[in-house]
C-alpha cells in the first residue's frame, strides 16, 4: 500500500516503530497532489510542503490535514470560496487550528467548498468545482466536497469540514469515507466563518472510524471564545472503539425509508442492518413524524441566519471592495451594492433573498417563527425516540453521487439531497456517515448513525463494529 493511502493511526504506528518519517509522509501526500489535483481540484490553495514538515516526538500527531476554506488559519487567505472574500487573510487561528497546531498537525491547504457552504455538490465555489475521486464525471457532494475529496483521493490523510445541514456526511457518503458531525457545542466554532450559527459544527473527515475518534479527541472541548461551546467533559474517544454491539437497541425510522430513496442505497443500508443484527444489536421500527418537514424547516432557519451573517460582507471590513463607476451617482450605499452584487454568486444571493424575506416584519410569524416551532417538534421526536433506543440508523443521502451539472439549474432537487441529514442539525444531535458498500456503478453509499447529544461514543462503537465486521 502507498504511504498516502495509510490512515493516521497506521502512520502513527509506523512513526513510533521508526519505519516512517513525517518528511516521507509529506512527500507522499504532496506527490498525490502533483499527480491528481488538476483532475480532482480538492483545494482552493495548497500550502508549500517545505514549511509543513514537523517531526514525531511520541506524543504529537504530525498528520497532513486539509482544512475547509471557511476555517481561519492565521496569515492564510480564508475565503469561503467566495469572490467577496478574495484578498482576505485571516488575522488569527480558529480554535480547532490552534488545537491542531498544538498536536503538530501538518496543514496541507485550504480545501475547496461551495460558496459560504451553500450547496450539496461543491459546484458553487468561485474557484470552480471539485470532482469525485471515485468517478471524475460526478460531484463529490458538498459543501465540504474539497475536504472529503482530498481524503478520498489521498491528497490529505485527514481533513476538517463543517456541517450545517449535512455538508460533512453527504460528501463522505458520496466519496466513500467517514464523516462526523459532532453534537452542537462539542467543537468550538471560534474562527469558523458563520453560515447558520445555530446549526454549524466543525467535524472530522477520515478514512476510517478509528481516525475519526483520534481527530475528534484533538478538536473537541469547551472554548470560552465560543459561548455556544459546551462545558462537557471530553472522553477519550478511542476508548469507544469497541467491536461489540450486543444488546444495543437501534431504531429504524419509517419516515426515512420512503419513495425517492434509491433502491440500491436502501438495499445496502438494509444489508448493514442485517449484519449488525447478526452481531447482537436489536432493531425496531420507530417514527420521527416531523422529519418530513425537515427540509422546509431547514431552508427557512438556515437562510434566515445566513442572510443575517452575510450582512457583514459590505466591502468595508473584509475582502473585496468595488467602487461604482464614476458616471453614476456614488455614495456608500452604491459601494455596498456594487460589492455585494459582484462579490456574491447566484446561490448566495438566492439564500440572502430567501432569508431576508422570511425575517421581514410581514412574514416573520408565517415563516421564521413557524420554522422555529417546527424545529422544536423535530427535536422532540428525537428526544422521545432516544428514550427507547440507543441509536438511529438511516441512509446518509437518498442517492449516490450525481453527475456534474445535473442539479445546478434545479435548486429544489439540490435541496432535497439533504433530506436525511438536516434533522440532526436541527436537533443538535451527533451523526456519522460510514461507507456501507458500492452501487452497481461502483459508487459509494453511506450509512448514517445518529445518537443522543454528546453520545459520540455510541456512534463510534456502532460504526467501529460495523467497519470491523463488514465484508
Ligand atoms: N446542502 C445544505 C445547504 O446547502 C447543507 C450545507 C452545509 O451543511 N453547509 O444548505
Amino acid at each position: 500500500m502507498k504511504t498516502s493511502q495509510l490512515t493516521a493511526h497506521e502512520i502513527l504506528e509506523q512513526y513510533s516503530a521508526k519505519k516512517l518519517s513525517s518528511a516521507s509522509v509529506c512527500d507522499a501526500v504532496w506527490q498525490e497532489i502533483d499527480q491528481k489535483e488538476k483532475d480532482i481540484h480538492a483545494y482552493a490553495e495548497v500550502f508549500p510542503k517545505e514549511s509543513a514538515i514537523i517531526n514525531y516526538d511520541g506524543n504529537n500527531c504530525p498528520i497532513p490535514v486539509a482544512i475547509k476554506d471557511n476555517i481561519c488559519i492565521a496569515s492564510k487567505a480564508t475565503t469561503c470560496c467566495s469572490k467577496i472574500l478574495k484578498g482576505f487573510v485571516a488575522p488569527y487561528d480558529a480554535t480547532v487550528i490552534e488545537k491542531l497546531k498544538n498536536s503538530s498537525a501538518i496543514f496541507v491547504g485550504h480545501a475547496n467548498m461551495d460558496e459560504f457552504a451553500f450547496g450539496s455538490s461543491t459546484e458553487t465555489s468561485c474557484y470552480g468545482p471539485t470532482r469525485n475521486p471515485c468517478d471524475l464525471s460526478r460531484v463529490p457532494g458538498g459543501s465540504s466536497g474539497g475536504s472529503v475529496a482530498a481524503v478520498a483521493g489521498n491528497e490529505a490523510i485527514w481533513s476538517l469540514g463543517s456541517d450545517t445541514g449535512g455538508s460533512i456526511r453527504q460528501p463522505a457518503a458520496y466519496c466513500g469515507v467517514v464523516g462526523l458531525k459532532p453534537t452542537y457545542g462539542r467543537v468550538s466554532r471560534y474562527g469558523l466563518i458563520a453560515f447558520a450559527s445555530s446549526l454549524d459544527q466543525i467535524g472530522p473527515v477520515t478514512k476510517d472510524v478509528t481516525d475519526s475518534a483520534l481527530l475528534l479527541n484533538i478538536i473537541a472541548g469547551h472554548d470560552p471564545k465560543d459561548s455556544t461551546s459546551a462545558n462537557v467533559l471530553v472522553p477519550d474517544y478511542t476508548k469507544s472503539l469497541i467491536n461489540n454491539v450486543k444488546g444495543l437497541k437501534i431504531g429504524l425510522p419509517k419516515e426515512y425509508f420512503i419513495e425517492g430513496l434509491d433502491a440500491e442505497v436502501k438495499a445496502k443500508v438494509m444489508d448493514a442492518v442485517a449484519l449488525l443484527k447478526s452481531l447482537g444489536a436489536e432493531f425496531k421500527e420507530i417514527s420521527l413524524p416531523h422529519s418530513k418537514y425537515a427540509i422546509a424547516c431547514y431552508y427557512i432557519v438556515a437562510t434566515a441566519e445566513a442572510s443575517s451573517n452575510l450582512g457583514r460582507f459590505d466591502g468595508v471590513q473584509y475582502g473585496l471592495r468595488v467602487q461604482p463607476s464614476k458616471t453614476r451617482k456614488t455614495n456608500i450605499v452604491d459601494m455596498y451594492e456594487e460589492t455585494r452584487d459582484q462579490g456574491f454568486g447566484a446561490e448566495a444571493k438566492r439564500r440572502i433573498m430567501l432569508g431576508t424575506y422570511s425575517l421581514s416584519s410581514g412574514y416573520y410569524d408565517a415563516y421564521y417563527l413557524k420554522g422555529l416551532k417546527v424545529r422544536t417538534m423535530i427535536k422532540n421526536d428525537f428526544d422521545r425516540a432516544f428514550e427507547d433506543v440507543d441509536a438511529i440508523i438511516t441512509p446518509t443521502a437518498p442517492t449516490t453521487a450525481f453527475k456534474l451539472g445535473a442539479k445546478m439549474n434545479d435548486p429544489i432537487s439540490m435541496y432535497l439531497n439533504d433530506i436525511f441529514t438536516t434533522p440532526a442539525n436541527l436537533s443538535g444531535i451527533p451523526a456519522i456517515s460510514v461507507p456501507c458498500g458500492n452501487s452497481k456503478e461502483n459508487l459509494p453509499i453511506g450509512l448514517q448513525i445518529m445518537a443522543k447529544p454528546f453520545a459520540e461514543e455510541m456512534l463510534f462503537r456502532i460504526a467501529y463494529t460495523y467497519e470491523k465486521n463488514k465484508v
